[in-house]
């Protein structure tokens, strides 16, 4: 890059440099679309494309999304939207193998759940790579013609041994001189099935001796023998992933398609097929360039979708939607939220170096988001009894809660204050540690929305562990009175009253992994796994919890921010995970 570029706006980033660029050149002015993707005949008297940009984000069905992947829906959806663009959703399911409905289905869930949309009133940009084997075929045809491809019988041991090595040039296949007539017979005949899987292969004719190994006669068309989920059983050939990405973008006139980096070695071969298929008339000008970014690596996950098949297929996990999984599914199963996501890829940025991101500025933009987001109520995690013993028997009051603190419009709910209540055990020490304000016997605390209590003392079984804790209460002192000031206190503990309170399941989550890289070096990751990322416990809640709604997230006060699950619940009420605490308690 020059010096003398102007530096980029904040909140811009390489990809957005070249999409101004190319716009201000008018690069896409004359673009035709025909409404539906095709060819260049297909498009030809079509009107101007009234998409500024197109982008697409193309996962193949052969897994569940991830937070990796949440990146790149946020960056071509985002671009889209920002440039006055259209983002396609593309399924690339050109290989039959290992691809299935039910990942198409929760893909298309997950792009929804995150917030967009690939229809509009005109246009249905959902799309299926496999609806373009029509074209991926003719276009393998128009090469062959053209003598920009050939079928190749070597072995794959032949192939490999000719392919050359970083320092030596590869060797011409002794096929490579076959006709033009002699390769389209060929070629016809792998289509029609008159030849075993891989005893022939088509490849593009490019250059033996590239130092470029992608340039040194990539395949492009295989022979197998395998079920689509889409096609069934009408193909025995199917194209190779590099053949058939840039042809996708190509027929849905994607201006700027946005890969990972691994691909930049692929990216002359991209431009190579392009240029060779506006030659023969198959596509026009102009034609999608390809742009790397760094893919996404998080510290304490694992993001490869091998590593996150082994951990569902051998049941370290409950399942794809497991909460501790960096799958969106499991995500939006902990309570991470779509805003959380936005905020946290906004934060990251788009680089062309690939580094690791910390898992802390993860759960930072989860906080932030929560703490505006979700609203109060109150949880006692670990309870124990607290009596106050001049509390009338058999009576109770109304106290008021804000739902939100920096929400007044939120306005407030009412909690009921009666003689018992439950708190948290850690709230009261017999002996207290130094700068301990909260219970032990003779100090006073504010009960958060209720009364200045004294204690008083507590009950012990036969093991000396505590049971109960006893206090009196200050009658002139409840919060929200004149006389709430009249006794200061530095500890303010939070409660929910037995006789009104419903015990509920939560279940604490933690890192799956406790290493920040899993499986480095020849360790396997499974060593790494976390034996303490789950654990299970009874609490106490305040009873407006019980009527939540499935994913209604909240802040119970003091402890962090909570979900209530969208698939499991206990007797009719809501079981609650724990999205992430209120501070890290990692860097303690
Ligand atoms: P595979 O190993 O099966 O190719 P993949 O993670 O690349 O796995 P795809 O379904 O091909 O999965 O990914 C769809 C899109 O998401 C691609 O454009 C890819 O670049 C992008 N993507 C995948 N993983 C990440 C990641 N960790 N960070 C950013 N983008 C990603
Ligand atoms: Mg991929």
């Amino acid at each position: 890059m020059s010096k003398e570029k102007a530096p980029l706006p904040p909140g811009s980033n390489f990809i957005r440099g070249i999409i101004e660029r190319d716009l201000t050149a008018n690069k896409y002015a004359e673009k035709q679309w025909a409404g539906s993707p095709g060819n260049a005949k297909h498009h030809q008297t079509a009107p101007v494309d009234p998409a500024k940009i197109r982008t697409r984000f193309p996962p193949e069905p052969n897994g569940y999304l991830h937070i990796g992947h949440a990146k790149s829906i946020f960056l071509n959806f985002g671009l889209a939207q920002d440039y006055h663009g259209i983002c396609h959703l593309r399924f690339d399911d050109t290989n039959p193998e290992k691809e299935s409905q039910e990942y198409v289905n929760s893909i298309t869930e997950m792009v929804q759940w995150l917030g967009f949309n690939w229809e509009n009133a005109s246009e249905n940009n959902l799309y299926f790579a496999s609806n373009y084997f029509d074209e991926m075929y003719q276009a393998a045809e128009l090469l062959i013609q053209n003598d920009y491809a050939y079928v190749d019988s070597q072995t794959a041991d032949e192939m490999r041994e000719n392919r050359g090595t970083l320092t030596e040039p590869g060797k011409d296949s002794p096929f490579r001189t076959r006709t033009v007539e002699e390769n389209l017979t060929l070629f016809r005949e792998m289509r029609d099935g008159k030849h075993p899987d891989g005893r022939h292969i088509l490849r593009a004719k490019i250059n033996m001796a590239s130092p470029n190994f992608n340039l040194r006669d990539p395949a492009i068309y295989r022979i197998r023998r395998a079920h689509h989920h889409h096609t069934g059983d009408k193909w025995c050939i199917y194209p190779m992933y590099t053949f058939a990405h840039p042809i996708e973008d190509a027929l849905e006139r994607i201006t700027h398609s946005l890969c990972t980096l691994e691909f930049e070695d692929q990216r002359p071969f991209y431009d190579w097929l392009m240029k060779k298929l506006v030659e023969t008339g198959m596509l026009s000008q102009p034609v999608p360039k390809q742009t790397e970014f760094a893919r996404l690596n998080l510290t304490y996950v694992v993001l490869s979708k091998r590593k996150l098949i082994q951990l569902v297929e051998e049941k370290h996990v409950s399942g794809w939607d497991d909460p501790r999984l960096p799958t969106l599914a499991g995500a939006r199963r902990r309570g991470y939220t779509p805003a959380g996501f936005k905020l946290f890829t906004d934060r990251i940025g788009v680089s062309k170096a690939d580094s690791w991101i910390e898992y802390l500025i993860f759960e930072d933009c989860m906080r932030e988001v929560l703490n505006l987001d979700a609203e109060r109520r109150i949880a006692v995690l670990d309870p124990i009894k607290l009596v106050i013993d001049n509390y009338e028997d058999g009576h109770s009051e109304d106290c008021f809660a804000p739902n939100h603190p920096l929400k007044e419009e939120l306005g407030k709910r009412t909690v009921q204050l009666s003689k018992e209540l439950w708190i948290e055990r850690e709230d009261f020490m017999e002996e207290p540690a130094p700068k301990y304000f909260r219970l032990f016997p003779g100090n006073m605390v504010r009960l958060r929305y209720g009364y200045v209590v004294e204690c008083t003392g507590c009950e012990k079984d036969a093991d000396g562990n505590v049971t109960v804790v006893h206090c009196n209460y200050l009658p002139d002192t409840k919060s929200g009175t004149d006389g709430a000031n009249s006794v200061k206190v530095k500890g303010n503990i939070h409660w929910v009253s037995a006789a009104h309170a419903y015990e509920a399941e939560v279940r604490l989550y933690d890192r799956l992994f406790k290493e920040a890289h899993p499986g480095e070096g020849d360790r396997d990751f499974l060593q790494d796994i976390n034996p303490n990322s789950v654990q299970t416990i009874t609490v106490q809640l305040e009873s407006s919890l019980q009527s939540v709604n499935p994913g209604d997230c909240f802040q119970f006060e003091r402890h962090g921010y909570f979900v209530a699950d969208r698939i499991d619940s206990v007797k009719g009420k809501p079981v609650f995970n724990r999205t992430v605490t209120l501070r890290d308690a990692w860097q303690k």
